[in-house]
């Protein structure tokens, strides 16, 4: 089976179990596991920033990143594609009190005047914005990669307004391969930044949040009472310093497959295929002019072996990783091609 469901597929290499297996490990509630405060330092040196602490999830680090800089009552700016508005279960608002202004965008990047235009102007009356996210690459909206010059226009309005600044940076490693931008040149001057070992890089579970020292200190107090506390969580980062080491690199790899995908499967009749897609890992594209739903299609590819994601009506996802090589990636286009032309036939 090639699965393209989502690069959250990746098993643990053999080369990571070893890497786990041989852990130094101690208690990480008394900041003494030494290799998580070693992922912790690599994470936080990668973005640029002061310090790091190791979350459970990505949704961790969004949550507690809202939840650091925000109170009940403010609102924050994000795009409308977002995975913080759209599949976080709401917790901003649920836990934090906040509720979210989500931009209308056409791919998950809105413009820096689009998110001027939605700061609130301070009145009695008015939630309080505060703090804006930019999700780079963009997850649902096909892994777009957010022009860096954008980003620090976003940046410096929000700091000349008041607000808080944060990367949702799950694939910001993908954005980095996919441009040879440093991440440390995309997260300079944000009050927070994340990155997710547990999607490209390959990891069985952990991302980490970075910020200056002050954020890093509010963001341990919330890590622990949400339960997010860990013991001899090295067997974890282990992971995550192997990932590092091993497999930032095949980003690149997987970046040029979703291009490959999508350029094997453009022109099949009923596919539509947004001009500027597969920038990143991510190929979205929409079956409507099938005449099917988006559902179906992905139950007929399954049928074959190949497996992606309906993440609409009409909608699918296909998200390239480690475990997907390029015989796959042609096999999957050819599927995913036929399918469109038999039922393409089938509407004649
Ligand atoms: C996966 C993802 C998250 C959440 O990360 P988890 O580790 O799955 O909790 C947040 N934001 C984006 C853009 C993601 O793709």
């Amino acid at each position: 089976m090639i699965d393209l469901y989502s690069d959250t597929q990746t098993r643990p290499t053999p080369g990571m179990r070893a890497a786990m297996a041989a852990a130094e490990v101690g208690d990480e509630q008394s900041d003494s596991d030494p290799t998580t405060l070693a992922l912790c330092a690599r994470v936080a040196d990668l973005l640029g920033q002061k310090a790091g602490v190791f979350m459970p999830s990505g949704t961790m680090c969004n949550l507690v990143a809202i939840l650091v800089q925000t109170r009940p009552g403010d609102e924050i700016i994000v795009d409308d594609q977002s995975h913080i508005y759209n599949t976080e279960a709401a917790g901003s608002a649920a836990i934090g009190g906040v509720s979210v202004a989500a931009l209308k965008t056409p791919a998950g990047v809105y413009t820096p005047e689009a998110f001027e235009a939605a700061i609130r102007v301070p009145a009695r009356t008015a939630p309080r914005s505060a703090l804006v996210s930019i999700e780079q690459t963009t997850s649902f909206s096909g892994g777009s990669v957010w022009d860096l010059a954008d980003m620090r226009r976003i940046r410096d309005i929000a700091k000349t307004r008041g607000l808080k600044a944060h990367i949702d940076g799950a694939r910001l490693l993908n954005a980095v391969a996919a441009t040879g931008i440093a991440a440390k040149a995309y997260a300079e001057g944000f009050d927070s930044a994340w990155i997710d070992l547990s999607k490209g890089l390959g990891c069985p579970v952990g991302a980490v949040l970075c910020g200056d020292r002050d954020f890093i200190t509010q963001a341990w107090r919330w890590k622990y009472r949400l339960g997010g506390a860990m013991r001899q969580s090295g067997i974890l980062a282990a992971a995550g310093l192997y990932a590092l080491d091993h497999h930032v690199d095949q980003l690149a790899r997987d970046n040029a497959h979703a291009a490959l995908l999508r350029d094997r499967i453009a022109g099949a009749p009923g596919l539509a295929i947004a001009a500027g897609a597969a920038q990143s890992n991510i190929l979205c594209f929409s079956v409507a002019p099938l005449g099917v739903t988006a559902a179906r299609f992905a139950e007929a590819c399954l049928a074959q072996d190949i497996r992606v994601r309906a993440i609409g009506a009409h909608e699918i996802r296909a998200t390239t990783h480690l475990e997907v090589d390029e015989p796959g990636i042609l096999r999957a286009a050819d599927v995913i091609r036929a399918e469109a032309e038999r039922l393409s036939a089938l509407r004649d």
